[in-house]
């Protein structure tokens, strides 16, 4: 520590203050999470070190023996506990994970059917400028009107008259679970692969809290780093031999060259947590949480002020604001919940009117909370200090508001073990 400290007093002043920043306000960005000590420390090891171009036991470097047993370690894990016959941990990303995968499975000029970006679909699900939007013929899905969900019939009808080579299904902004047999019935039908990308609710999967893709899905891809809980990262799991071999050529040499065993070794760490009943504890709280917050802002306080929540609930880790009624756009009430120290998300909401950079909307998630030790009772809390936030007048003074968070914030210390670099 006092290495960095001394050697580059500026980065290390920028990770103190990073620590206090997570420390004394409440992250609440869906996407996010507090990975484990144990993680950072896997991390952050001698393991960056090594070049580990292949496969355990089949390398393109000598000196591999230990990162060898590291890596099968993390496939060994996460197959249990997915429950799927290949996997591959080596994606730097989640946008690595799906580049695989597509440059596995089909070739450019295909057709690929994924959820409209705008009706909370990911960027590498086929947005226009992102890889997936320039090379393969995109058709998005999106959600329906009424009822702000997935509309299968639609997805079915676009299946039959556009013949896709591969369909994703999964999604970066919804707050309802999705019909993985009917997505793969609809695949068989037309030909076509389909991928489902997990990325947000693989730790309500792991936990048994959620349904699993697996058995539906060709190849499911997801982040390490949301819902469960684990280092920045990538992975990639499918039941089917010949496509497993595929995504392998894809990964490497397709799409990556060495692999980071750093962040394999604290994979492997948190596919073990994740197998735990302690973590499956804690995505019940996540469910929870998610739960309460999105019961309390359809209140008649907050509906009269044109706040409501996208699709009525949710079923999942995050709640989608809408606040296409309200005077407030997802900019202001971004800065509004950062003034008080909670971190969020503006993000658009179906069929939302004002521009993407502004938009209608706030993602917010409780998994980072729940790792935190958030309980019913806290989210309670939390849930009435979102509120009384997003109603409040313009100009209102928040230092009520802002005194409530930094409360929560030391009843639930954050790294405790870890101290400041400086
Ligand atoms: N897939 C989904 C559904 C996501 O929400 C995200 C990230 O937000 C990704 C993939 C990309 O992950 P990464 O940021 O690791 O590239």
């Amino acid at each position: 520590n006092a290495e960095l400290s001394a050697l580059d007093p500026e980065i290390a002043a920028k990770i103190d203050d990073e620590l206090g920043r997570q420390r004394d306000g409440l992250e609440m960005i869906a996407s996010e999470n507090h990975t484990a000590a144990a993680v950072m420390q896997a991390q952050g090891s001698v393991l960056t070190n090594k070049y580990a171009e292949g496969y355990p036991g089949k390398r393109y470097y000598g000196g591999c023996e230990h990162v060898d047993v590291i890596e099968q370690l993390a496939i060994d894990r996460v197959k249990a506990l997915f429950g799927a016959e290949y996997a591959n941990v080596q994606p730097h990303s989640g946008a690595q994970a799906n580049a695989s995968v597509m440059h596995a499975l089909i070739k450019p000029g295909d057709t690929i059917m994924g959820l409209n970006l705008a009706h909370g679909g990911h960027l590498t699900h086929g947005m226009r400028i992102n890889f997936s939007g320039k090379l393969y013929n995109v058709v998005p899905y999106q959600v329906r009107e009424d009822t702000h969900t997935i509309d299968m019939a639609e997805v079915d009808r676009l299946a039959q008259e556009h013949k896709p080579q591969l369909i994703v299904a999964g999604w970066s902004a919804y707050a309802r679970q999705l019909d993985f047999a009917e997505f793969r019935r609809i695949a068989d039908s037309v030909g076509a692969y389909l991928m489902v990308d997990m990325a947000h609710f693989a730790g309500l999967v792991a936990a048994g809290l959620h349904p699993s893709p697996v058995p539906h899905a060709h190849v499911t891809t997801s982040t390490t780093h949301k819902t469960l809980a684990g280092p920045r990262g990538g992975i990639i799991l499918s039941n089917d031999a010949d496509i497993a071999k595929k995504i392998n050529s894809a990964v490497f040499p397709g799409q990556q060259g060495g692999p980071l065993e750093h962040v394999i070794a604290g994979k492997a760490v948190a596919f073990k947590i994740a197998a735990s009943e302690e973590f499956r504890e804690r995505q019940e709280r996540v469910l929870a949480g998610a739960r309460i917050l999105a019961e309390r802002l359809i209140q008649p306080d907050v509906t009269a002020k044109g706040v409501s929540v996208v699709s009525g609930g949710t079923d999942v880790h995050l709640v989608l604001v809408d606040l296409r009624n309200c005077e407030l756009d997802g900019q202001q009430a971004e800065d509004r919940l950062a003034a008080i120290d909670i971190t969020v998300n503006r993000n658009a909401v179906p069929f939302d009117p004002r521009p993407p950079m502004v938009t209608s909307g706030l993602r917010i998630g409780t998994p980072a909370l729940a790792t935190r030790g958030f309980g019913e009772d806290a989210f309670r809390e939390v849930a009435d200090i979102i509120a009384e936030a997003l109603i409040a007048d313009a100009g209102a003074d928040l230092s009520g508001l802002r005194h409530r968070v930094e409360v929560l914030a030391k009843a639930h210390p954050l790294y405790p073990g870890i101290a400041p670099l400086s």
